[in-house]
């Protein structure tokens, strides 16, 4: 693994630190990141919550929760060596009633098994001692769970890899990847391939990841199915009702975390990101539409199965995509006072969840190896904080493994 030429496909935060561990593991090595963008991180890995999960919520024994803890801890560390802005502000996930509260507890034991460190049940005075403007009857509190900008932290690991000696090459969009004899090519879109060959090649292509696997001989599916997060900013008279993170029990039928007050590292207090399909895989503005996008998830067997199984979830969703009224009242339930809040739209961003054919939506982290090749198939939330985890995992684990 020594002297070998490695290429990343995907500048996001996932691919530099990808590129990152494979210079720190095999510094005589070659690393050339393609990134079809301008920029670097210009996906998900800038349009996120910015927040460093603490593991409360994955299953035990699976790849999220080992890799969501380890991840916080390097994410920390890293922050603190580059200087970047981390703010432990801490987070309350709230439950409203008896049924919440049940589904409460379990997040609790999972979140001990998960070894999560310092998390505690609140009543609800104690909530009040914790987010004063904010009612609930039970709260799970995690006091570690620290806000941060992926993108900052994705920019800077992109200067170190360059100072490390890789090369990113930007604006070059990869169709497929060929093997060979062990050698694998990188062909783009204008029929064109890099001129030299790698001995290892990492796929880190988020929203298109299952285009560029299955382009390559990977299996089809799970499919990368689109599902926007909307974000609004608060009147900035209001941030100050709300200290850090209040997120609502999730919907156990539903895989995303529910409308949350999510503080931002500068200092702005937004709510969201509701989930909704989106029109393009990377169409953020919201008016605009991408017609094989949609072709592909509409032809999608997987997509009319979880439709069909999701109707009252989406009807709910659908309610704060048609109304800022009813999207802000989501949020209100948890913090009365910002009930007629004036609020402005933030980005949005939209999550690669991965999708199987029978409409399940694939829970935790998948990586494949296919000989020489390894495509991150599924990194939905929390893989930005495990980001520098999945590198470790897949630089230690996977690409050693025959
Ligand atoms: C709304 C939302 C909220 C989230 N909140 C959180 C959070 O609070 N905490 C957390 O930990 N995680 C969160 N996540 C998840 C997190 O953002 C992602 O897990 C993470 O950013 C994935 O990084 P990535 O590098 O795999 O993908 P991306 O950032 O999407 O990067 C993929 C890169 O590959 C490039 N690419 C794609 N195809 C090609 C090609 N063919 N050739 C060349 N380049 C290509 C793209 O241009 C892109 O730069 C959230 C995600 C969303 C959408």
């Amino acid at each position: 693994m020594v002297n070998n030429h490695y290429a990343v496909i995907g500048g996001g935060i996932n691919g530099l630190s990808v590129a990152r561990q494979l210079l720190l593991d095999f510094p005589d090595s070659r690393v050339t990141v393609f990134e079809k963008e301008q920029k670097v991180a210009q996906h998900q890995s800038s349009h996120n919550s910015g927040v460093v999960h603490a593991g409360l919520y994955y299953e035990p024994g699976g790849l999220k929760a080992r890799l969501c803890r380890r991840g916080a801890e390097l994410v920390k560390q890293y922050c603190l060596e580059k200087d970047i802005a981390y703010d432990e502000c801490g987070k309350v996930v709230v439950a409203l009633n008896t049924v919440e509260e049940i589904r409460l507890e379990s997040i609790y034991q999972r979140s001990i098994a998960n070894k999560v460190a310092d998390v505690r049940m609140l009543n609800a005075e104690e909530i009040s001692a914790v987010e004063p403007n904010c009612i609930g009857t039970k709260a799970l509190y995690s006091p570690r769970t620290a806000i941060v900008s992926y993108g900052d932290i994705a920019q800077k690991i992109a200067e170190e890899i360059l100072e490390k000696g890789a090369d990113i090459i930007l604006g070059r969009a990869v169709t497929h990847l060929t093997e060979n004899n062990k050698k694998i090519s990188v062909h783009f879109s204008d029929n064109d391939h890099h001129d030299s060959t790698f001995d290892y090649v990492v796929s880190c292509a988020g929203l298109q990841s299952d285009r560029l696997a299955a382009h390559s001989g990977d299996i089809k599916t799970p499919k990368i199915v689109p599902f926007f997060g909307q974000y609004y900013v608060i009147d900035e008279a209001y941030k100050e009702h709300v200290k850090g993170l209040i997120y609502p029990v999730p919907d156990p039928s539903y895989p995303f975390l529910g409308v949350h007050f999510t503080k931002r590292i500068d200092g702005q207090m937004t709510i969201g990101p509701n989930a909704f399909i989106s029109l393009g895989r990377e169409n953020y503005s919201g008016t605009d539409y991408n017609v094989v996008d949609i072709y592909d998830f509409l032809t999608y067997r997987g997509f009319w199965r979880f439709s069909s199984k999701n109707v009252p979830a989406a009807a709910r969703e659908l309610r704060t995509v048609l109304s800022q009224t009813n999207f802000v009242a989501q949020a209100a339930k948890y913090v009365p006072s910002l009930a007629n809040v004036s609020v402005t739209p933030a980005t949005r961003g939209i999550r690669a969840q991965a999708m199987e054919t029978d409409g399940s939506l694939v829970d935790d982290f998948v990586i494949r190896k296919q000989g020489n090749i390894t495509h991150i198939r599924n990194a939905p939330s929390p893989g930005a904080t495990s980001s520098l985890a999945i590198a470790e995992y897949i630089v230690k684990e996977i690409m050693t493994h025959e």
